[in-house]
This record gives structure tokens, sequence and C-alpha cells, in this order.
């Protein structure tokens, strides 16, 4: 066996058995684009071999995304499929797990007039709603991993052949998801308690606030009552410890949505479903955003934030160090799977209610008491690098530093 396929099998056996953790009999649901076709066959052929029942593929076309945003008439994007959504709310209802590949080229919308682009994001965000509520409050297993593209390669690596291109494409994920060591599935459980370990020392800590302070960057975050850092995997609701995102290096909560106050550069383009946004700063007051700048991207950033009452708050604050392996790796990602995960970053949009004690119980109301936004997007931005300062406030009101030079001093 080639190692190259033996890393291939490696990533698969991870993504089922480490991240989604799929169960005897269970149903998997892959959306996947056809450009992982191989990949997503191995994937199939190990969740078999794992117990898996069903194993469903959505497939996503991206060269047919392009033709329709060029050709379609322009209320095509106004809807979205209703049974597509009934679909995923009813594999989620009996359980299923859900597994989605992205390869976004990251220049897949380049020139489409961001108007259709905004209507069709907020299309899908409101059929997908209740879907979603499954995703967000951990219910059922689910995971977001990557595999190369012609178009994502081409972007990552522009001084390459194609075919080298999606080879180094392929190694820096194998890297990144400790796919290409001895024992992954160990490698794993260690990573995955050393920042449940972290988290829950954050949670402890119970900061009131967080202060930023980078070139471009003085930003206070205040944090809910009962809030929880959340690192790694954790249970769904039948206690099947799972985890999300392959790579993470993060450990996250919840912002309070009206605490929010200064202002933020990004310090990694954004890729936003094809879309590049960068050397953006956004301002705040009392949550809100009150004003956006951008070099590249403008439009699209304000239509995002325009998308409903939500998309104008924060739902997220993450935090990572600037050596964690993907940030070592100096690759540029386009890729906010990866580029995430390589900064400390924030969201725009919806909170993970399970990072308020409590929270997925909660209704619409009582979670904006709380100060845990809602909304039909969720779109995580970078903003960290080694020049961060991170100071912890505490409730006494004593200031800790947090985070120095990118780095956790804690
Ligand atoms: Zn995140
Ligand atoms: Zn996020």
């Amino acid at each position: 066996m080639s190692s190259f396929q033996q890393k291939l099998e490696n990533y698969a056996t991870l993504a089922l058995k480490k991240g989604v953790n799929i169960q005897k009999g269970q149903t998997l649901f892959i959306s996947a684009p056809l450009t992982a076709a191989s990949f997503i066959r191995v994937l199939a052929k190990i969740a078999y071999t794992a117990g898996a029942k069903q194993v469903y593929v959505d497939w996503v076309d991206e060269e047919l995304t392009r033709i329709k945003y060029d050709y379609a008439p322009v209320d095509a994007f106004q809807e979205f499929p209703s049974w597509q959504a009934a679909a995923r709310e009813e594999l989620a209802e009996k359980g299923a797990a859900f597994l989605t590949v992205k390869s976004t080229d990251p220049d897949l919308l380049k020139g489409v007039d961001s108007d259709r682009i905004a209507a069709a994001n907020k299309a899908a965000g409101a059929a997908l709603g209740t879907f979603r509520s499954y995703i967000q409050s951990d219910k059922v297993s689910w995971l977001v991993i990557a595999a190369p593209s012609p178009g994502w390669a081409r972007k990552v690596f522009p001084d390459e052949e194609q075919v080298q291109a999606e080879q180094k494409l392929w190694e820096a994920i194998f890297q990144a998801v400790r796919a290409n060591v001895d024992d992954p599935i160990a490698a794993w459980e260690e990573h995955d308690n050393k920042l449940q370990e972290k988290a829950a020392f954050l949670t402890n800590k119970n900061y009131k606030y967080l202060h930023y302070q980078a070139p471009g960057t003085d930003l206070t975050i205040e944090l809910p009552q009962n809030h929880i850092w959340v690192g790694g995997g954790g249970p769904n609701k039948d206690g099947v410890h799972f985890i999300a995102n392959m790579p993470t290096e993060e450990v996250f909560t919840v912002p309070h949505k009206a605490g929010v106050n200064g202002y933020v550069k990004n310090t990694k383009p954004l890729n936003y479903g094809g879309n590049i946004i960068d050397q953006f700063t956004i301002h705040f007051q009392n949550g809100k955003i009150t004003n956006i700048t951008a070099e590249e991207g403008e439009d699209t950033l304000k239509k995002l934030v325009e998308m409903d009452e939500g998309s104008a708050y924060l739902g997220e604050v993450a935090l990572v160090p600037h050596s964690s392996p993907i940030s070592q790796s100096e690759i540029l990602f386009y890729n906010t799977l990866f580029d995430e995960n390589a900064s400390s970053h924030l969201a725009i949009g919806s909170a993970y209610a399970f990072c308020v004690r409590g929270g997925t119980e909660m209704n619409e109301k009582a979670k904006e008491a709380h100060g845990i936004n809602t909304s039909i997007t969720h779109v995580d931005f970078m903003i960290g690098s080694q020049d961060m300062n991170i100071d912890g406030i505490s409730h006494a009101d004593e200031t800790e530093p947090l985070m120095r030079n990118g780095e956790w001093s804690i």
C-alpha cells in the first residue's frame, strides 16, 4: 500500500471513528463535492465496515454552482429547495450522523453579483434553520473536513503544476489532521484531551471580559454569565463523543451579544463561500456592528452583516495560539476550517447555545436575555497574530494576561 493511500485511509478512519464516531446501524449523510469522489468512496467503505447501515451522499458540483450564478434568473436565488431541508431534518430526527467535505474554490464566485450571493445564502440559511438547531445544539454527531479540489489547490499553491498543487494540499491536510503519524487515533485522543483541559481551565476562570490589543485592533468582549469554554470533542444527545471539526485547535465560547465594544482588524483573508473578503476592520458598539471597511469584498461583507438582525452581532469567540501546527505550516489555506485553526477568531451570527449552561434548553427569548445571539448565519473570521495580546478581566475587576504575542501566557 502506498503511503498516500495509507494516509488517505487514516484520514477517513479518523473522520469516521474520532470525528462523527459512527455507531452500529447508524445512517451517515455526507455532503461532498464531485471532485472528492474517490475520497468519498474510501469514506463510504470504511463507514460500512465500521457498522454504518446507510451512507447517503449529497453531491455538490461547483462548476454547476457557477453556471447557475451566471445564467439563472435572479429570483432563482430567493428559494432553497424545501425537500433538501426536510431530508436533513428527517435524518437528524432519526439520529443520523452528518459529514460535510469542503473544497470550495476561493475564487468560485469572483465577479458574481453580490445581491445574488446574499439572496442565496439568506434563503439557504432560513430554510435550514430547523436542521441547524440540531447541529448548533450538538443533538446529532456532525463533522466538517476538507479535501482538495483543482481550484482550491491552485489558489493555495499558485506556483505548482495542477497535479503537484493537489498533492501538496493533500499532504498539508494530512499533516493538519494528524493522518500522517504512526497512531492517528492515539494522537487525536491526546490532542482532544488537551483541548478539553484548556477549555475547562478557562471555564473555571469565569472571566467577565476579554480585552484584545493588536495593530488595528482594540476590542473588549463581555462573556455572559455561566458561559462554558469548549474545545475538542463533546457528547451528542445520546452521549456519543464526537469531534465536529478536523482539524481543530481552538477553544471557544459565546460572547455576550450586547457586550462587544471597540474595533478589530482581520489577519487572514476570509473565503466566504467562494468570495474573498480581506483587509477589513469592523467597529462595534454595545455588541452591534456599526461600521465596516474592507479593501476587498466590502460589499459582500456588508451584505453578510445585513442578512438578519443577528448577523450584525457576534456569536463566537475562539482562541488559538499562534504556534498552532497549522499556523506553523505557514500555508494560507483560504479555507476557514484551516485558517480559523491557525488563528484566534470571532464569528458573525449565531452562537452555540451549549456554550452557556442550560443554553440548549432555552427558548429564543431566554437566549436573548442571556446574550446568546441567534441568526441564520454563522461566519468565522480570523483576527489572531503574533502581535496580539489578550487580557482576561475578572468579575472582581482584576486583569491578567491571557495571551502575549499570540501565545498562551497562562
Ligand atoms: Zn471557531
Ligand atoms: Zn465558528
